[in-house]
């Protein structure tokens, strides 16, 4: 394949984007730099561009063949993290997101230089990952209802896969957050019997939710990660408690359990002291849903830029892609990238070894031209 040598020779090319990616970290839903220059770089590799996408920063461009064939995507999301370091607020692209857009984009221009033969091809440059949204954002504007296949890509940290390492399935979980207010009765302290104390009501919760089982074969786990209840005054029954669960599921059967069972182990929990419990579902994402043959080309292009492909790897994180094949009914794969990174993602020092640039591109490029142009 001519094509992956010519890409050997765009190293310096995929650093520049990846720096000026680097170097405009923005949130989700804010990423107008980020965007502008994303759609610059498409424009000027000749596909037609189709931007603010449902009035967000989504950033489409769409590239036809000459010939009938499926409609294939590369999706990339765009959004960087905001940290609070001594005392400042600062945007880091501590997930790779700009690692993301790079290869995608850079693969972009390598099947425009070559030019496909049939079909379509989408990239689509998505925006607020990390604070969800973006996702059902795109969905919603139509412009994905004739994608048949949509492949991602994500650096992975070290412990996942290491440099020259790739999984053509990454499977992330389900993650949801819940919420809820109990609500007692307040009352002087010297008479509780007149009161409903909502943190007695939060202490049945907390141990009715870590009682929750489901099938021990699916990873699953569901904790309080928020409670507060009480003023200033030791000497009143509190009448109000808030508290927040993190939910995790490996697969959408066992979050849909989950889920139910949480908020019945909240409803009930209150219950025992005689207090109400308003439950409030806050959202989250669904895991990984992929489909046989579109991983099978993503594994074939792993093995033809690696040697070799890992099987699954299956990561605690979530990511809200997969509301491309559970609501958008699209087929898709991701591509966990080894990279060397370090400490982790999400770190605000996150270190990843940028040879892992050329790979993915030559990866993501090699797809395409397995789909559309071969
Ligand atoms: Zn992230
Ligand atoms: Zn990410």
């Amino acid at each position: 394949m001519d094509f992956l040598e010519r890409i050997n020779n765009d190293k310096e090319k995929i650093l520049q984007v990846f720096t000026t990616l680097h170097q405009t970290p923005e949130l989700g839903f804010q990423e107008v730099k980020t965007s502008q220059f994303l759609a610059q770089k498409l424009h000027e590799a000749k596909f037609k561009v189709i931007s603010n996408i449902n009035g967000t920063t989504g950033v489409m461009g769409i590239l036809e063949g000459p010939e009938p064939g499926p409609v294939l995507a590369l999706r990339a999301d765009m959004d960087a993290l905001a940290f609070k370091i001594n005392g400042k607020d600062v945007n880091i692209h501590a997930c790779g997101h700009d690692a993301n857009s790079t290869m995608v984009l850079m693969a972009a221009g390598e099947i425009a230089r070559i030019g496909i033969k049939r079909g379509t091809l989408k990239i689509l440059f998505q925006p607020a990952e990390e604070v969800l949204g973006g996702a059902e954002a795109m969905l919603a504007s139509g412009l994905l209802d004739d994608v048949n296949e949509m492949l991602g890509i994500h650096l992975r940290p070290i412990q996942e896969a290491k440099l020259g390492q790739a999984t053509p399935a990454l499977c992330h979980g389900s993650s949801y957050i819940v919420t809820a207010k109990i609500k007692g009765l307040a009352a002087h302290g010297a008479r509780p019997h007149l009161g409903i104390n909502a943190i007695d009501g939060a202490a049945a919760i907390v141990n009715a939710v870590n009682a929750i089982k489901l099938n021990p074969a699916v990873p699953f786990s569901v904790k309080t990660t928020k409670l507060t209840a009480g003023g200033n005054a030791y000497n009143i029954i509190p009448d109000i408690a808030e508290m927040g669960f993190d939910l995790r599921a490996q697969t959408n059967t066992a979050m849909e359990q989950l889920i139910t069972k949480t908020c019945n182990a909240i409803e009930k929990g209150a219950a025992t002291v005689g207090a109400e419990a308003e439950v409030i579902i806050r959202g989250g994402v669904p895991g990984a849903e992929y489909d046989q043959g579109t991983i099978a080309l993503a594994k074939k292009a792993i093995e033809a830029v690696l040697g070799e492909a890992l099987g699954p790897v299956i990561t605690p994180g979530g990511e809200d892609f997969h509301y491309y094949s559970t609501k958008g009914k699209i087929k898709t794969a991701y591509i966990g990238l080894g990279a060397d990174l370090v400490p982790g993602l999400h770190h605000p020092e996150m270190k990843f070894n940028p040879e892992a640039l050329v790979q993915g591109v030559k990866i993501l490029s090699y797809l395409v031209y397995e789909r559309l142009i071969s």
